[in-house]
């Protein structure tokens, strides 16, 4: 087993008082000591007072590498043991039947076993057994649970390489496509504990940046690319007006004809007195060096045509002036992108300035959708069925940032067939974004499909609301994301993980990948949740501060959520100093749309 510490609290009045007679102390530390070899021990000893004893647990909650926590003492029925009563309030979970196998062990001895009130619980990450006070006892207590406590702690701790590792030394080897005992597909009563730890948001995060490989081509087709073109391509006229010679200063001049946008440069002699009438963008002459914009002359003559003759040129011309000299905006010696920006509106107009008509390859990405509920939009609506909104939001999802969905299928709650589909699929896309099927039911194949796929699951569970069982896994250059079916669950993920590692993969900068994050102040108080909350809300600028109001009843399953949804406020989860996130408190928010401000006041 890891090294972890254990805590052996010793609860009794006279112990505390002569530390000299803890015997069932130091018997506890050296029994764990010799069954766990990496362990850390310490050890305290606290009178039989509740809020003492409190105190001394909390302490030890609260320390990460703090694992196990022995009591002895105080458990039996003086009007002094308060041992449960003092640990129940900090159990986040009771663990009845450690008690009953302890109990039942201890009678086993002495009859006195049934005299013992000893609770068992998890607080936090931390196991707490309160074992009676005697040095016998607490030996024969030890040795009851000592086998069960690795595989109590893997499990309380997520670690689910070592819960597999256990459950296959206790079952023997693991069927094929199955992720671990308390996941069999077969809707038994194993399947209840998701063997995947709950990592947080950041974390997911840099796994999938670390994992998802980034194009390279862009560096090489488009970030490097030299101008084949000088832009403008020859001397244009930045004015609608007249272009001559500079140094035949103002006065009069004829007017020898008229240049528009798109003639071909002239070379016709000119002398100082003639100029060309020209529009802004056309070609100069020759021999023309600057133009004087039609506000600064004079109309003086036409001709029998009522063609422009002769003009009266107010100001002095200037070599130079509003002309846009060859190349000024990108010249050939120039590269296209002064600096890499893959937005599809960037790059797709900077190519098509320079006549380049290169296709930017993109990640190919199909929308998969599970359940044997779904019905298509188009169809009628039938008994048991539901419409399926979440192909449609995907896929324009994706439109709306810019990629497109090659593929969308609708797969029903199938081992096989999504199998199948998912292995067809992945031979001709390099994401799928999948809802549904990745909970706790005994019909969420997917995760079991991804393994039979040989695909490995980085991410099983996100410590978030909505979309905690947010699975991404990945097979060489083929990814996978398994977004909770519950349609506010798959925009809140689709969002914070697959579109990052789609732009990601198009080559986009780290940290533009990612939604922007603006600060807003709540409009309304809100509960916070045990985990990390995005909830949806509509922006309103007041004299340019940006407030959000909730969106209304956040269940993941009511999509009204994301009507008027321009970002997700990122709540903290609760704490025991803040349960709530109070109105006019500041959050961070992840924008969700261009136009993200709902209404200014
Ligand atoms: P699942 O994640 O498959 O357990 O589904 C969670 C909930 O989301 C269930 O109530 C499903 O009926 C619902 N759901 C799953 N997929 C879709 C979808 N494509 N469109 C709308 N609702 C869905
Ligand atoms: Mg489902």
């Amino acid at each position: 087993m890891e090294s972890i510490t254990f805590g052996v609290l010793t609860i009794s009045d006279s112990c505390c008082q002569e530390p000299a007679k803890d015997r069932s102390g130091p018997r506890l530390k050296q029994l764990v000591a010799e069954a766990f070899t990496n362990a850390q021990v310490i050890g305290s000893i606290v009178p039989d007072d509740k809020e003492l004893i409190q105190q001394e647990l909390r302490k030890w909650i609260e320390r990460e590498e703090l694992r196990v926590i022995l009591t002895t003492g105080g458990t039996g029925f003086a009007p002094r043991d308060v041992t449960p009563e003092a640990t129940r309030p900090l159990l986040d979970k009771e663990c009845p039947q450690l008690s009953l196998v302890i109990t039942l062990e201890s009678l086993k001895k002495t009859q006195f076993a049934a005299l013992s009130r000893g609770l068992c619980g998890i607080a936090g990450n931390t196991l707490i057994l309160n074992f009676p006070g005697s040095e016998k006892a607490v030996k024969e207590c030890f040795e009851t649970v000592r086998d069960l406590l690795p595989h109590a702690l893997h499990l309380i701790g997520d670690e689910v390489s070592l819960v597999r590792k256990t459950h296959a030394e206790v079952q023997g080897p693991a069927p094929r496509g199955h992720i671990c005992p308390h996941k069999t597909g077969a809707g038994s009563d194993s399947d209840r504990n998701s063997p995947f730890p709950m990592l947080p948001v950041q974390e997911v995060l840099s796994i999938i940046f670390d994992t998802v490989q980034r194009t390279s081509s862009l560096d090489k087709m488009l970030w490097q690319l030299n101008s084949p073109v000088n832009i403008p391509p020859f001397r244009a006229s930045i004015k609608d007006g007249y272009a001559m010679k500079s140094t035949g200063f103002s006065g009069s001049k004829r007017v020898l004809g008229c240049i528009a946008a798109g003639d071909a440069p002239n070379s016709t002699p000119l002398a100082e007195d003639e100029c060309f009438k020209i529009n802004t963008g056309a070609p100069l002459p020759l021999e023309a060096d600057c133009v004087v914009q039609v506000e600064d002359t004079k109309l003086l003559q036409r001709d029998k045509h009522g063609r422009e003759s002769l003009v009266d040129i107010i100001v002095e011309p200037m070599a130079g002036l509003d002309v846009r000299p060859e190349g000024c905006d990108l010249s050939t010696k120039d590269r296209v992108f002064p600096a890499p920006d893959p937005s599809p509106v960037v790059v797709k107009s900077l190519l098509a300035s320079v006549g380049n008509r290169l296709a930017v390859p993109k990640p190919r990405v199909a929308i998969v959708s599970t359940g044997s509920e779904l019905l298509s939009p188009r169809d009628q609506p039938t008994p048991g069925k539901i419409f399926d909104s979440n192909t449609t939001m995907l896929a324009e999802l994706l439109l709306y940032f810019g990629f497109d969905c090659v593929h969308t299928s609708v797969l029903s709650d199938s081992f096989e067939q999504t199998r199948e589909s998912l292995s067809d699929l992945f031979e001709v896309v390099d994401f799928v974004i999948c809802s549904g099927g990745v909970s706790m039911g005994d019909k969420d194949f997917v995760k079991p499909v991804l393994e039979d796929l040989q695909f490995k699951l980085h991410c099983g569970r996100v410590n978030m609301k909505p979309g905690k069982p947010m699975t991404f896994a990945s097979r060489d250059e083929k990814y996978f994301f398994g977004l909770p079916g519950n349609p506010v669950s798959a925009f809140v993920t689709f969002h914070l993980f697959a579109l990052p590692a789609i732009r990601w993969a198009a080559g986009w900068d780290r940290q533009k990948c990612a939604l922007p994050v603006i600060n807003v102040k709540l409009l309304n108080g809100f509960n916070l949740d045990s985990r990390p909350e995005f909830v949806r809300a509509s922006v309103i600028s007041r004299s340019g501060e940006l407030y959000a109001s909730v969106n209304g009843d956040q269940i993941s399953s009511r999509l009204q959520s994301i009507v008027g949804a321009d970002v997700l406020v990122n709540l903290p989860g609760a704490t025991s100093d803040r349960p709530v996130a109070k109105a006019g408190e500041v959050f961070p928010a992840s924008v969700l749309r261009y136009d993200f401000i709902s209404k200014y006041e």
